[in-house]
């Protein structure tokens, strides 16, 4: 028997949420928000580069005010670091030390969350579903972020252990709370340049 479909929401003037989107790109593009931007190699307005959860509620632009320019953002699942995201910073680093050596560095945030879908991931079952889809059981486990104040002191000791990203680039590391909305310290600034001089 042929599946049936249940009918679609319904959404104003026939529109799908991307088409609103568009929409919307349209009243940005004829504002001059993309002519008040650093010009590449960018430095970010305010030289932070933030990493979080791709959670819709842990949008950096809206917890921070951030406006077009001002941060440079990465985000994965749980704002942990993987190799993919020290590799950007690599990059990042090496624009940086070539392109504007007299600029000052920008600072790197980890933030985790609490309520984080990544925790899901502690579930031994749930997570077994996925191994047999060819995923890797420890590092699924290590994912997951079921207290931020437990899991950013490591990815902050990541990166600041990882010897392609600049050793002048300060990290520090974060957890905000979806409930109330606070954005809390767990590990202050550190580089490994000043630790090692210090
Ligand atoms: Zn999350």
């Amino acid at each position: 028997m042929p599946l049936i479909p249940e009918a679609v929401p319904e959404h104003a003037g026939g529109m799908s949420d991307l088409d609103e989107l568009l929409t919307a790109n349209r009243r940005f593009a004829a504002t001059d928000a993309k002519d008040r931007v650093p010009a590449i190699p960018f430095l970010p307005t305010k030289q932070v580069y933030l990493l979080t959860c791709i959670d819709p509620r842990v949008d950096p632009a809206a917890l921070f005010e951030l406006d077009l320019g001002d941060a440079i953002v990465a985000r994965t699942v749980g704002g942990r670091v993987t190799d993919a995201v020290l590799d950007d910073l690599a990059w990042i680093s090496y624009l940086h030390e070539v392109k504007t050596p007299d600029a000052p560095w920008f600072e790197f945030a980890v933030m985790h969350h609490t309520d984080c879908g990544s925790g899901l991931m502690a579930d031994p079952d749930l997570r077994a579903g996925f191994v047999a889809r060819g995923f890797d059981d420890a590092v699924l486990q290590r994912t997951a972020v079921t207290d931020p104040a437990r899991t950013v002191p490591g990815d902050v000791a990541r990166i600041l252990d990882a010897k392609t990203v600049s050793g002048d680039i300060a990290v520090s590391g974060y957890a905000y709370d979806v409930a109330t909305g606070l954005v809390t310290q767990v590990v202050p600034p550190s580089s490994r340049n000043a630790a090692q001089s210090g």
